[in-house]
């Protein structure tokens, strides 16, 4: 059966991380999976909390008619609630079980929001480095991306922004603590940005959503991680517990809308109508039920710090440039060499397998994904000596 001429061409161009994941299988057949030392997939091999097994076996043993039944297309109205409680304590805003859906992770959650708002021809701002799946997300529901590079030190770029800014602009993706790079948002910006926005929005006469992508909010080692919507009028939250709980395989995230988003009542009717007929219906009964009292816990964030700290200093130590990440789980150092891809060639000569930036609309960057086991990390730290003296750097 031929495929859409779209999806081949997506699947041959841009897909950069299944890529180098195909390619480190291959040489962990040939090396032993031992010597291979895998920084390419944002896959957490840290397992949830052991509250979150105390609270399945709970669930198991007094199971609750009808609870694998099709329910309201938002979700639970309790699992809402407590996730409303939870946002209010990071932020001023007045949140009701009303400004909730509950979707399938946080992928599921853009996809819901970007077809409810989009119009064909649409344009929505990502800011550069992002999430590669933005581009597909914005193209399944006939939007245009729209790429605005960050500063140096990855922050959102106002004037760029600003410029990047049509009639057509219905939205902006944030997502801070941000992958690829792991940085943090300061406040400040973030109402800075919420300022021109709404700038832009009269002059314009339109409605520009600032979408928070926010799945990795809970991870920070000590920067506080600002509330959209304390910060921007019309934003709105997506996330999941893919991160925070270790629970990527199991589709379980949210939308938020803040109670101040212009017509708030009509988007959270959109946005349910949209969770429906996307085919996801609802996201998971279990895991609502799962997740409505685990809103206060977390996977142990020192052992993210532990594997950034690692990585981070060693890489320092050999010279390389990169950005201290605030938060997330994840390194994007400078690329030693001109073209990323001869360095990425190089990584694995080491055994050592990395996504290139231009995956992420970072070109001359790489990227590392430290959610992997500690003793992967340790044991790759002398690969890095070796790489880094072949590729010439000095160390500091
Ligand atoms: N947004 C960002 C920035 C991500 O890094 C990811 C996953 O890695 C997602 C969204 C999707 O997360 P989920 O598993 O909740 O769909």
């Amino acid at each position: 059966m031929p495929i859409a001429h779209k999806i081949k061409d997506f699947i041959e161009h841009s897909s950069w991380i299944r890529k180098m994941f195909e390619e480190g299988l291959l040489l962990k057949q040939q090396y032993g999976a031992e010597n291979v030392f895998d920084f390419t997939l944002g896959n957490p091999t840290m397992e949830p909390p052991e509250e979150l097994h105390t609270e399945l076996r709970r669930i198991a043993e007094h199971p609750i008619p009808g609870m694998h039944r099709y329910m309201n297309n938002a979700g639970y109205e309790e699992t809402r609630a407590a996730i409303a409680e939870a946002i209010m304590e990071r932020c001023s805003a007045t949140l009701t079980a009303n400004h909730l859906v509950m979707t399938c992770g946080a992928g599921a959650a853009l996809n819901v929001v970007l077809k409810t708002i989009l119009n064909p021809g649409d344009e929505v701002l990502i800011l550069a480095p992002y999430f590669v799946e933005y581009n597909f997300y914005i193209d399944n529901h006939g939007g245009v991306p729209v790429e605005v590079m960050t500063d140096a030190h990855f922050q959102p770029d106002l004037d760029a922004i600003a410029s990047a800014i049509t009639n057509r602009t219905r939205a902006i993706i944030i997502n801070s603590p941000n992958n690829p790079t792991g940085v943090i948002y300061p406040a400040a910006l973030l109402k800075q940005l919420g300022e021109l926005l709404a700038r832009k929005e009269q002059e314009l006469g339109t409605t520009i959503l600032a979408i928070s992508d926010e799945p990795y909010a809970h991870i920070s080692f000590g920067e506080e991680v600002p509330c959209i919507f304390d910060c921007i009028k019309n934003s709105l939250i997506v996330t999941s517990h893919s991160k925070d709980l270790a629970l990527p395989g199991e589709r379980i995230g949210y939308l938020a809308a803040s109670p101040n988003l212009t017509a708030v009542g009509m988007f959270m009717q959109g946005a349910i109508f949209a969770n429906r007929v996307l085919g996801f219906v609802n996201a998971p009964a279990l895991m609502q039920r799962l997740v409505t009292n685990l809103q206060h816990c977390r996977v142990d964030i020192e052992k993210y710090r532990y594997k950034r700290d690692l990585l981070y200093n060693k890489l320092v130590e050999l010279g390389f440039e990169v950005v201290k990440p605030g938060g997330g789980f994840y390194l994007f150092p400078k690329s030693p060499l001109a073209d990323e891809m001869e360095f990425i060639r190089k990584a694995q000569e080491y055994k050592i397998l990395l996504v290139p930036g231009s995956g992420f609309g970072g070109p001359g960057y790489f990227r590392i994904a430290y959610c992997i086991d500690d003793d992967v990390i340790e044991r790759s730290l002398p690969h890095w000596e070796k790489l880094a003296a072949e590729v010439g750097m000095t160390a500091k």
